[in-house]
């Protein structure tokens, strides 16, 4: 049978889905294929395929094994003969598997990772015709990703033990460049295809918005969408029950979700907004996970949270109809702050010794940096999502706050070389506030500790508000200009391209959004 029989009777479906047909080919051309494509894209028949067009057995790698049994089910629903085996299986049954496993009766076998080296699962391995090894989740190789598991270092101990190589295919939902190279480099696989698809979703809108009052922002937008439903993200509990309260003394048909609650008050909460009974809810980012509500119409972040892929995994659950869709970001900087905290808190992880540790907690740190890039670009938020994730996007979607909003391009030559020399003057021990303290001349009583007052630079941009001089510093920073440490207490240093401005000869310009006044009225 080739591809297409097998897409139609197997599967039911008529035709491929972006992307799937090339990871298929390249498959079945013998070629080792990483494929990332986010949750629901269809990465499962993308494997299943070529499993089934091919000769010989598929293995595949799943971490999680409800996520194994599931597959499994539906596979043999589909007349399509596969196990699994993993810790769920009592021995006996783990045995009589193997058994049926050697006498060919599976097609696709599913294999938790620490499985793999046993001596049981290897004895059966070395005389099986194996063609294919796929892993699913595949980032959890890196100690980029979401959640390392090492374990997963087990599949390239397996592979590398086979009599004969087979083809390797790699998925994932989340991957940065990190993370793809991660995949690639430790699953040593050859050569291979790689494919980015599938994260645009052109129905939502992407918003970052600086209210100063978070909660009257919310207040207004709620009770001026009455009709529809949303999702509010709040970073800790704390705010979930101070937002869903207040909401709810407004007489908003609200409920909230976070870890807190009995499971008997999640479980009906949960009920309640997805049969639209409370069709706003208020919730931490326990909340999401597996629930598959269409009709989703906004979902706010009251707090920015702490890296590009949890924001894009709960921002996507808007406009799952296809419907337009917004994803809103309030931000200010205290989110950037709480966050830090968050992560410094998280460093006790007892699986990771303490090298791997420290390694996590950068990354983490270095995570966040991007995820408050996001929150301070002017440049197309879709396409700095889409160019996180690998996948090319366009400059302008037209359809993100900072492309609907009208800029303005500003000379900021002067307060640039102002605070870059500040900077290099004061070797590299200090953090954003006392900079710009410095430059726009504040004596403070940090100032005078620190003898900033004696500065060359200090008060030498006193004409430009302290707000626009961090936009400044922000922009100096995100093109490199400039770098913030990683350290607890962030210092500004200079960063490679420190020079350009210092040198600059050519006027240096940042795109600033227009004045309140001069912005075109919406009916012009
Ligand atoms: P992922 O593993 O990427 O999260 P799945 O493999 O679970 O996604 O697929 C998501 C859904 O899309 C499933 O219900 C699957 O049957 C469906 N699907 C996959 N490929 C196609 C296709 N070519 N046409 C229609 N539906 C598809
Ligand atoms: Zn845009």
């Amino acid at each position: 049978m080739n591809k297409y029989e097998v897409l139609k009777k197997y599967f039911g479906y008529d035709s491929f889905r972006e992307g799937q047909e090339v990871l298929i080919d390249s498959i079945l051309k013998g070629q080792d294929t990483l494929g990332i494509m986010p949750t629901g894209a269809g990465k499962s028949i993308c494997y299943q395929i070529p499993a089934l067009v091919m000769q010989g057995i598929t293995i595949v790698i799943s971490p999680l094994i409800s996520l194994m049994k599931d597959q499994v089910g539906a596979l043999n629903q589909a007349g399509i003969h596969a196990a699994y085996l993993n810790s769920s299986l009592t021995y006996n049954q783990y045995c009589l598997a193997l058994s049926y496993a050697r006498q060919g009766r599976y097609k696709i076998i599913y294999v938790a990772p620490e499985r793999l080296t046993t001596d049981e699962f290897l004895s059966f391995a070395l005389e099986a015709d194996i063609s294919m090894i796929s892993i699913d989740e595949a980032h959890c190789v890196s100690q980029w990703g979401q959640d390392f598991r090492p374990s997963y270092l087990k599949v390239v101990e397996f592979i590398d033990q086979l009599a004969r190589r087979p083809v390797v295919s790699a998925f994932t939902a989340t991957a940065t460049i990190e993370v793809q190279e991660d995949i690639i480099k430790i699953l040593k696989l050859r050569n291979p295809q790689l494919l980015i698809t599938g994260f645009d979703r052109k129905n939502l809108s992407y918003q970052v918005v600086k209210p100063n009052d978070k909660y009257e922002y919310v207040r207004n937008y709620v009770s001026t969408n009455l009709d529809k439903s949303g999702i509010i993200y709040c970073l800790t509990r704390k705010t979930v029950e101070e937002v869903s309260e207040r909401l709810q003394r407004e007489g908003v048909q609200v409920t909230r979700y976070h870890a807190g609650l009995s499971d008997n008050e999640r479980i009906q909460n949960q009920d309640d907004f997805i049969y639209d009974t409370k069709p706003v809810m208020v919730a931490t980012n326990a909340f999401g996970m597996g629930i598959d509500k269409s009709n989703v119409s906004y979902v706010i972040h009251y707090n920015m949270p702490k890296n590009i892929e949890s924001y894009y995994q709960e921002a996507g659950r808007a406009g799952r109809d296809g419907e337009p869709a917004e994803c809103i970001l309030l931000f200010n900087g205290q989110d950037v702050i709480m966050n830090q905290f968050l992560i410094d808190q998280n460093r006790d992880n007892e699986a990771l010794d303490y090298a791997t540790q420290e390694l996590v907690n950068r990354r983490d740190r270095q995570r966040l940096k991007q995820m408050t890039f996001y929150c301070t670009t002017t440049d197309c938020l879709r396409e700095y999502v889409l160019q996180y994730f690998g996948e090319k996007g366009d400059p302008y979607c037209g359809n993100c706050s900072n492309c609907l909003t009208q800029f303005e391009t500003m000379d900021i030559t002067k307060p640039a070389k102002a605070i870059v020399t500040c900077v290099k003057e004061c070797r590299e021990r200090f953090g954003i506030t006392v900079i710009l303290d410095t430059v726009h001349g504040s004596k403070n009583a940090k100032i005078q500790q620190y003898r900033m007052d004696e500065n060359s630079q200090f008060a030498s941009i006193t004409d430009t508000t302290v707000a626009r001089l961090r936009q400044i510093i922000n922009h100096l920073i995100h093109r490199e200009y400039l770098v913030l440490s990683d350290s607890q207490y962030p210092v500004v240093m200079l960063g490679e391209l420190a020079g350009e401005i210092l040198e600059a000869t050519e006027p240096i310009w940042m795109k600033i959004a227009a004045e309140e006044e001069k912005k075109p009225s919406k009916q012009a």
